[in-house]
């Protein structure tokens, strides 16, 4: 059987790199395609050398040229911590929305699947909870947060688009909050945040009351749902997240507890738009994929702590 071949837009990236892992894993050649702009080298350095591995640096929201026969188009490709798409707003936009069009164009061209990475974000400030994948969204288009939320909403609308006009089989999985070794430390986000604060000893800074609820998923879970996925026949929208819910505030004590540290807990205010609450339900995921997460927090974030301290011992 001829060797199946897959092109993971965003690849260098914390979830990107994973995919490129797995798919390798599974015996899929892998041509990553990355400008760099928020991923890393080293997230893919121990790829190099590997005969089923190449890489490309390139910016996708540019003609991708990608030779040969080409199985998979995995478009991951975006900024996708807050600190990054607000300092970044156009590059989100055109990332999602001309970089979406050309990965389009290669699946098109090349007679391959297309997976897009949406994201929970599209349920914006959500009225329903959990959110389904039925939920249309409550999402702000002129607030700061809209140029990442809008961008992956034009994605999921650009990608039915191809899907039912020019034929090609389209998967789009919305992502929920993902947590693993190969995050950066200071990419915005809480979860870094707080590892590095408890581990450094310092105030761990909690925007609002921390009331607010967020539900993470270890990378490894989301990896396997992502690659259950794109060999599924299915082409709507499908969450994969953990739906395990905490507040922040739970959570931050929970880092204390597990990195023994001593520190403290203080209360900045809440950036605009953020959301309040945030649970995936994985329903349609488990009926359709057999897929449901397997790591537990504490677990997964034992695993991720280790890897942080590692990253500031060097
Ligand atoms: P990341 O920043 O680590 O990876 C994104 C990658 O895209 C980087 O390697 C970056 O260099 C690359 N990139 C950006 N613009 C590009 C361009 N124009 N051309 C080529 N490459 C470009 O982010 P991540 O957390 O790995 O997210 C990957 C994808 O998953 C994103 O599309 C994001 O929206 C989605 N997502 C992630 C999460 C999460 O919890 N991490 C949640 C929801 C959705």
């Amino acid at each position: 059987m001829a060797e199946k071949v897959a092109v993971i837009t965003g690849g260098s990236g914390f979830l990107g790199s994973h995919l490129c892992d797995k798919l390798i894993e599974n015996d899929i050649k892998v041509v990553c395609v990355d400008n760099l702009l928020t991923g890393s080298i080293k997230n893919i350095e121990h790829l190099f050398g590997n005969e089923k591995f190449s890489f490309i640096k390139h910016d996708v929201t540019n003609f991708i040229h990608v030779p040969g026969n080409v199985d998979f188009v995995l478009h991951f490709a975006s900024p996708a911590s807050p600190i990054d798409y607000l300092k970044l707003p156009i590059q989100t936009l055109k990332v999602g929305s001309l970089g979406t069009h050309k990965a389009l164009g290669l699946a098109k061209d090349k007679g391959a699947r297309f997976l897009l990475a949406s994201t929970s974000e599209v349920y914006g400030d959500p009225e329903i909870h959990p959110q389904k994948e039925e939920y249309w969204g409550n999402v702000n288009p002129i607030g700061p947060r809209g140029v990442y939320d809008e961008a992956k909403r034009f994605a999921e609308a650009i990608t039915m688009a191809y899907h039912r006009y020019h034929g090609v089989d389209t998967k789009i999985v919305r992502i929920f909050n993902t947590y693993g070794p190969r995050m950066r430390l200071n990419d915005g986000r809480a979860l870094p945040a707080f590892v590095s604060q408890a581990l450094n000893g310092e105030d761990i800074t909690i925007f609002g009351d921390g009331s607010q609820t967020r539900s993470f998923c270890f990378v490894s879970d989301l990896v396997e749902g992502i690659y259950r996925l794109l060999l599924s026949e299915e082409n709507e929208p499908i969450n994969i997240g953990n739906p395990s819910e905490l507040t922040i505030k739970e959570f931050a004590e929970e880092v204390i507890d597990l990195t023994n540290s001593e520190s403290k807990l203080t209360f900045l205010e809440l950036p605009i738009d953020d959301p309040k609450v945030r649970q995936p339900d994985i329903t349609k995921a488990k009926e359709k994929l057999g897929w449901e997460p397997k790591i537990g927090r504490r677990e997964g974030l034992k695993i991720t702590i280790d890897y942080f301290k590692s990253v500031l011992n060097k």
